[in-house]
């Protein structure tokens, strides 16, 4: 192997430049030459494509967003489209190539591996809903810039008397509202995995307020949806004033943490390493901080990965 490229697809996350530079910086430590290209599946189709050295990757190891940019691809998922991708892979001398993206660009990186050329996932996604990995990259980030807004929006809470949604990202996946709602101290956490009783919630709001509690805070995943009648419910239940919040996109930037750059660079580095070992079609993710890989299939059919023993406990420690 002598030429690897690295892109980054779907949705962006924080960490996802720590883990281009590690796949950089590796690359050349094992003598190779590497290729950045820019915009995803977008970019690999119209040949948007440069070399990368050592200062490519300079002074980003702390920043957002991903600097080979991302995109989505419609023509990627045709195969006419991927043929294109091959012939650019082809021209620019690419021998293995690094996907850093979720799932479906993971399906993308299964399909160049089918046409010829080894590829590796690195788990980049804010939402944590890769099922074989226990954290995806940018996770922990978003968790931590949701505790900061709980931190805010408790301030005003408890100077009105009111209770709070705080509606945060996910998609399918309830991790970021489990894990900041238990180290937010949140009084309820409502997330797609668990069947929710919206009379459970408001009695605990009724009780927190009778014992004295100045604010509560309620974190709700996306996937559930219907944020404002679920706020609007409360109120009529509680009587009391109800305000939600929706996260957004804050959700998917900033600086990311020490722990989401660690894993980066672990992944990105170790599927540098395995596509000079000659490996192909494989996920790279985390488990018990170790780095582990599994085929693209197993990556996709692992389920259940919901920590109902977390949502236990946080549901005993709000009570
Ligand atoms: P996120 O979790 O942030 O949404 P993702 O990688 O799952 O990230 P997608 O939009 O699902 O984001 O996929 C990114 C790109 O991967 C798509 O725009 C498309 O080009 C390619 N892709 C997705 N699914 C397939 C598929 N089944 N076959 C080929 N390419 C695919």
């Amino acid at each position: 192997m002598k030429t690897i490229g690295v892109l980054t697809s779907g949705g962006d996350s924080p960490g996802m430049n720590a883990a281009i530079r590690a796949v950089v910086r590796s690359s050349i430590y094992h003598g190779c030459k590497v290729i950045g290209v820019k915009q995803g599946y977008h970019g690999l189709i119209n040949g948007f494509m440069d070399e990368m050295n050592l200062s490519s990757v300079a002074d980003i190891i702390h920043r957002g967003g991903t600097i080979l940019q991302t995109a989505r691809s419609e023509a990627f998922m045709t195969e006419e489209g991927r043929k294109k991708a091959l012939y650019a892979l082809q021209i620019f001398g690419i021998d293995g190539l690094v996907v850093i993206g979720g799932d479906g660009s993971f399906k993308g990186a299964q399909k160049l591996t089918e046409l010829g050329i080894p590829t590796m996932g690195v788990p980049g996604t804010i939402d944590n809903d890769l099922r074989y990995t226990e954290y995806t990259i940018g996770f922990d980030t978003a968790v931590n810039t949701v505790l900061d807004a709980i931190g805010r929006i408790r301030d005003t809470s408890a100077s009105h008397g009111r209770a709070n949604i705080i509606e945060v990202m996910g998609r399918h996946c309830g991790d970021i509202a489990l894990y900041a709602g238990l180290a937010g101290g949140a009084e309820s956490i409502i997330v797609p995995e668990i069947q929710f009783d919206i009379d459970n919630v408001c009695s605990k709001l009724i009780k927190g307020r009778n014992r004295g509690k100045l604010h509560s805070i309620i974190l709700l995943a996306e996937g559930v949806g219907g944020a404002l009648d679920i706020g609007k419910e409360i109120e009529e239940k509680t009587g009391m004033e109800t305000r939600v919040t929706i996260l957004g996109h804050i959700q998917r930037g900033g600086s990311p943490t020490s722990f989401d750059r660690i894993i980066a660079s672990k992944m990105g580095a170790r599927a540098v390493e395995l596509l000079l070992e000659g490996k192909k079609n494989r996920a790279l993710g985390i488990k018990g901080l170790e780095t582990i890989d599994v085929d693209f299939e197993e990556a996709f059919n692992t389920t259940n990965k919901f920590d109902e023993d977390t949502y236990r406990l946080a549901n005993i420690l709000s009570i």
